[in-house]
């Protein structure tokens, strides 16, 4: 019987507006040459997808890097200045990218997510969040008004083991205090969400807002509507699995 429903962020409570390829560009047009939105997403897309492989698969990334989380963010704004070879200042081009992630008008709270946790909550579900963020998360979410939902917060940078290692999820049922059979998680990286969350013995939907994994054998939604008709009492009954 699931009791607890833990969701991912990133993209799935909360995305950025824009994305945050075209906040790149904005601020380093500004310090330097002009730089096309589509150019740093390519760019952008290449860093974090090499910076991924760069720690050991389920450890955090910020704790093993020198100088922490904004050292990493830090050589990841590097990175993406060289692969543009633009002229931007690194250390003020940093700090003005640091600050606009942290500010919280350019987080986005998606539509279906308030009705969501409404009607799960009146089903009698609990609610959780487990992210691969840093630890700039919890602040974040008490700003856009979604803490209050929550029970427990998990972020992988505060945790020091990055989803999809079983060891975040586990963890937070034990901050639950039910059983990770007892928990169904949510979110839209078929690895780190859909994958880590059985790994641990949880439940899990796979969030399919395009569409484009149907048919892959996942257990999707196509919005966080959906979620509650596929527990029971929530209004419906569970999918089958593909
Ligand atoms: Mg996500």
């Amino acid at each position: 019987m699931i009791r607890v429903v833990a969701f991912d962020a990133g993209n799935t409570l909360l995305h950025s507006e824009p994305p945050p390829p075209v906040i790149y560009a904005r601020h380093m047009s500004r310090l330097g040459r002009p730089v096309d939105p589509a150019e740093a997403a390519g760019v952008f897309a290449d860093v974090w997808s090499a910076m991924q492989l760069e720690h050991r698969p389920g450890t955090d990334r910020y704790h093993a890097f020198p100088g922490g989380e904004r050292g990493w963010w830090l050589e990841f704004v590097r990175r993406v200045v060289r692969e543009l070879d633009h002229d931007a200042p690194i250390e003020p081009l940093f700090e003005a990218l640091y600050r606009a992630f942290t500010d919280p008008a350019i987080w986005a709270v998606d539509p279906d997510v308030r009705p969501a946790l409404g009607a799960l909550r009146d089903a009698g579900y609990r609610l959780a969040v487990i992210s691969n963020w840093d630890t700039r998360l919890p602040r974040l979410l008490e700003d856009v008004g979604l803490a209050p939902w929550f029970e427990t917060i998990t972020v992988s940078a505060v945790e020091g083991v990055e989803k999809p290692s079983p060891a975040i999820f586990r963890t937070t049922a034990e901050r639950m205090g039910v059983e990770p059979s007892e928990m169904l998680h949510v979110g839209d990286s078929p690895r780190e969400d859909y994958h880590g969350a059985r790994a641990a013995g949880l439940e899990a939907v796979l969030l399919d807002r395009r569409g484009i994994f149907s048919g892959n054998g996942f257990r999707t939604v196509p919005s966080l509507d959906a979620v509650p008709a596929v527990l029971p009492g929530g209004g419906g009954q569970p999918r089958t699995e593909v």
